[in-house]
């Protein structure tokens, strides 16, 4: 029985595996001896998967999941969720972004009854304006346009008790923001806080386009308002364009002479185009999410795993019970 799990998606982290393991090796067991730390290697191009190795050979309560290739954040931070055996699970940044002290008040948090327990940032330190007026930004727009509500300046840093860890694991989305998911799931919720420094080593592996697919996804999959963004424009666009008309007909009545405008007939139509393919390009992004669900390829593919129980596995633990049925 593993009281704490605590999971780790790695990325090109070759400098940072080893310092981390030594901050959470000073934590972790002052607060329970039932733990196990899971490093999710997702498809580094560094020598991430070696170090994660070396530690697991020295260490058996260090355990590897290892991508075949690079899945992304998201999907890392779910293989780490199916195979945690805790009945707390704790998911934290490889870069020391997330001081592992924190984990000891989200545990106290959990055994006063919490089922999640979230990290907010106090200040940033060390960031680029720019990165903190986005990610401002990203917050107020994603509150406004999700449905659901996601407490602004969170990242992924959170504990999970079991309950939550099983409805997160029954969710098959492939577009998936887990920040988001977390708090969809429900159950009771607090939250510590914290002051984020900057990287230990390496470079953001988050770049604009990256942020905006972030962005994209947790909007898309949390609200349909973007598509109700566009009925709006187009009944103000429709209204307009009718009271335009009845103007020019009285116009041309009244005066007798031709309505010019070669150029704001140019304009309008430019405009009305524009605002179309806009319109269409977000039912694409909603159209090809569901291709995507449909298609149901696994979320993720793992070269080998080390330490890991293969029966924690939601998946095959569902074959079980329908082979069974059968
Ligand atoms: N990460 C990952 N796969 C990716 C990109 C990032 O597993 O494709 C991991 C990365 O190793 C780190 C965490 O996700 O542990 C957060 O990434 P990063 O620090 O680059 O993001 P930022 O803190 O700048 O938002
Ligand atoms: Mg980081």
């Amino acid at each position: 029985m593993i009281d704490l799990s605590v999971v780790i998606p790695s990325y090109n982290e070759e400098g940072n595996i080893e310092p981390l393991y030594n901050r959470l090796n000073n934590i972790l067991p002052f607060i329970t001896d039932k733990y196990e730390i899971i490093f999710v290697n997702d498809g580094s191009k560094d020598n991430t998967v070696d170090k994660i190795e070396s530690l697991c050979n020295r260490d058996s309560q260090v355990k590897l999941i290892d991508f075949s290739r690079n899945f992304g954040h998201e999907m890392a931070n779910t293989a780490g969720l199916n195979y945690a055996s805790g009945s707390a699970v704790v998911i934290m940044d490889a870069d020391l972004q997330d001081p592992p002290e924190l984990i000891k008040d989200m545990y106290c948090k959990y055994l006063e009854g919490y089922d999640l327990v979230y990290a907010k940032r106090k200040k940033r330190q060390k960031e680029t304006l720019i990165k903190k007026a986005t990610s401002k930004l990203f917050y107020r727009f994603l509150r406004y346009f999700s449905n659901i509500e996601i407490p602004l300046d969170t990242g992924d840093y959170r504990l999970m008790s079991r309950n939550v860890v099983n409805e997160f694991n029954k969710l098959k989305e492939h577009n998936r923001f887990f920040r988001g998911l977390t708090h969809w799931i429900g159950f009771k919720v607090t939250y510590v806080e914290f002051d984020r420094p900057p990287r230990n080593t390496g470079e953001t592996n988050y770049n604009l386009t990256k942020l905006m697919k972030l962005a994209i996804d947790a909007v898309i999959s949390f609200s349909y308002k973007p598509l109700k963004v566009f009925n709006i424009i187009g009944l103000f666009m429709a209204l307009f364009s009718f009271f335009s008309i009845i103007y020019w007909i009285i116009f041309k009545i009244a005066t007798g002479k031709p309505v010019a405008g070669w150029t704001s007939l140019i304009t309008i139509i430019l405009f009305c185009s524009g605002v179309i393919m806009m319109q269409i390009s977000i039912i694409g992004e909603y159209t090809a999410r569901t291709y995507e669900e449909v298609k149901n390829r696994p979320l993720f593919v793992i070269n080998k795993t080390i330490g890991i129980n293969e029966g924690n596995d939601i998946k095959e633990k569902e074959a079980e019970n329908v082979s069974e049925k059968i």
